[in-house]
């Protein structure tokens, strides 16, 4: 029997959205889902693993790779570049995985162009004070780039229009639940299925 195809799908959503707590809670409940590991010219974080949190690579090594075509999309965000390596996500994809993105607003544009069947989820927080809050709760702030960083993440919210789904983030428990919900609901586009529907078609009946 022929398997369905894996939904790839988007995350996006401003800073202090709640992107990485969401991912970490799809993990902790075996949500059947991978998430690709993109490329990136920032230098890791603290306690970040290469081939793990990202591929760390150089900028050369980078712009060498956009050459080759080895990306689905790639952006420069800030002074750096991120891509999504187009193989692996392809390849899990036609064998039935679904895979998440979590990436920025301009890279999911870029994605849509060229895989128009690409699911994409917005996550909001439930309020301005509430994004100022975990903005500010992360500690690691000055004044300065507190107020930068909240200027862009209000700015972003008015990408939500470019989604397909605007999840709100206020209790984590009912944001993952509805999540999940959309992923069980988009296995089942007929793009997913058509692998299914193609083979059916081509049985022959002795009835
Ligand atoms: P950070 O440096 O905080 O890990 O990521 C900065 C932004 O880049 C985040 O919004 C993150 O989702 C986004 N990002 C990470 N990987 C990719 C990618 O492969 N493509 C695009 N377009 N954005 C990415």
């Amino acid at each position: 029997m022929q398997k369905a195809k894996g939904v790839l799908v988007i995350l996006s959503g401003p800073s202090g959205s709640g992107k990485d707590t969401v991912i970490s809670e799809l993990k902790k409940r075996n949500v059947d889902i991978r998430q690709s590991i993109s490329a990136t010219t920032r230098p890791p974080r603290e306690g970040e693993k290469d081939g793990v949190d990202y591929y760390f690579i150089d900028v050369p090594t980078f712009e060498q790779k956009i050459r080759e075509g080895y990306f689905l999309e790639y952006v420069r965000y800030g002074s750096n570049y991120y891509g999504t390596p187009r193989e692996a996500v392809e390849k899990l994809v036609n064998d039935g995985i679904s895979v998440l993105l979590k990436i920025e607003v301009e890279g999911a544009g870029n994605i849509r162009n060229v895989f128009p069947d690409v699911v994409s989820v917005f996550l909001i927080p439930p309020s301005l004070d509430v994004l100022a809050k975990r903005l500010r709760g992360r500690g690691t702030e000055t004044e300065e780039s507190f107020c930068s960083r909240f200027a862009i993440a209000s700015h972003e919210l008015c990408r939500a229009s470019e989604y397909d789904y605007v999840v709100i983030n206020d209790d984590l428990d009912d944001c993952v639940k509805e999540v999940c919900s959309i992923l069980d609901a988009e296995k089942f586009r007929y793009s997913c299925m058509k692998p299914i529907v193609d083979e059916i078609l081509k049985q022959t009946t002795t009835e």
